[in-house]
């Protein structure tokens, strides 16, 4: 990992452990090291020493796989974006570095970068993925889409819209060819491809993308929606989602591992969106 300006070890925003807090893994308390809140675990299972967090990923070798092994979300924060690293790392070691699966780790990192706002650091890992994804999967393949999209989505938050439309483009077409105009991954991929027409003004355009995602993943709501985890709290059934740390709430409810250009929007709800077209 490169250095990053100064990150800690604890994700942005998140609160402090309690006195008397352990370690998830080694049932230490904080000591010097202190301890992170890499997922959306908590209780007794929601600190948990950087350093134990790295073994324990090391000794798994799932290099892919940049997810809690108990609560089965995908890492968040700096936690996320360290183990990225060494999950690249470790895949170009293993696997030699034009094997899918280590395309697919540094589509993961760039990906978190990009989300983390390091977008120069990002946009090398995710040109990467892409052209080697699509030279080893062909072009229709579900991960060169996601690679697509995640690379569109890396270009429209640099400024580069134009650049940004066709990738976006490619990857809703191409997955509604491929999985359906249904799917909830192609209803992501049109809500992204949305985001650039908008920032294009093809608001005629992006406005049924965005109607078919708010009813097509509307229907995919569960309980961990952050609406629905709003609508309990207010109704004083459960806590209200870590507003500091929403992404865990996200990546939990997102059925899949492409960057979200409207993230931002589900929190306010999206029927906001409409108001600006
Ligand atoms: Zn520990
Ligand atoms: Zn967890």
């Amino acid at each position: 990992m490169p250095a990053g300006g100064g990150r800690g070890p604890m994700p942005e925003g998140a609160e402090a452990p309690a006195p008397g807090t352990a370690c998830r893994i080694c049932l230490s308390g904080p000591g010097g090291e202190g301890v992170c809140s890499p997922c959306p675990c908590r209780g007794s299972l929601r600190w948990v020493h950087l350093s134990c967090l790295r073994t324990e990923f090391l000794a798994r070798q799932q290099w892919t796989q940049l997810t809690c092994s108990i609560c089965k979300n995908e890492f968040s924060g700096e936690p996320a974006l360290l183990l990225a690293a060494l999950a690249l790392q470790s895949a170009e070691a293993a696997w030699g570095s034009e094997s899918v699966g280590t395309l697919v780790c540094a589509d993961h990192l760039g990906r978190l970068l990009s989300n983390a706002g390091e977008l120069a650091e990002a946009e090398p890992h995710l040109r990467r993925a892409l052209a080697g994804l699509e030279l080893a999967l062909g072009p229709e393949d579900p991960e060169v889409l996601i690679a697509a999209s995640n690379m569109g989505m890396l270009l429209k938050c640099q400024g580069r819209v134009e650049e940004a439309e066709p990738l976006a483009r490619r990857a809703w077409r191409g997955s509604c060819a491929v999985r359906g105009e249904e799917h909830p991954e192609t209803l992501v991929f049109g809500m992204n491809l949305a985001a650039a027409l908008r920032e294009l003004g093809k608001a005629e355009e992006a406005e049924p993308l965005l109607r078919q995602a708010l009813a097509g993943l509307g229907k995919e709501r569960g309980d961990q929606h952050p609406d629905a985890l709003a609508a309990a709290a207010s109704d004083g059934q459960q806590p209200a989602p870590p507003a500091a740390s929403p992404i865990p709430v996200v990546a939990a409810w997102y059925p899949c591992r492409a960057l979200v250009g409207y993230f931002g929007y589900w929190f306010m709800g999206l029927k906001f969106l409409f108001l600006e077209l």
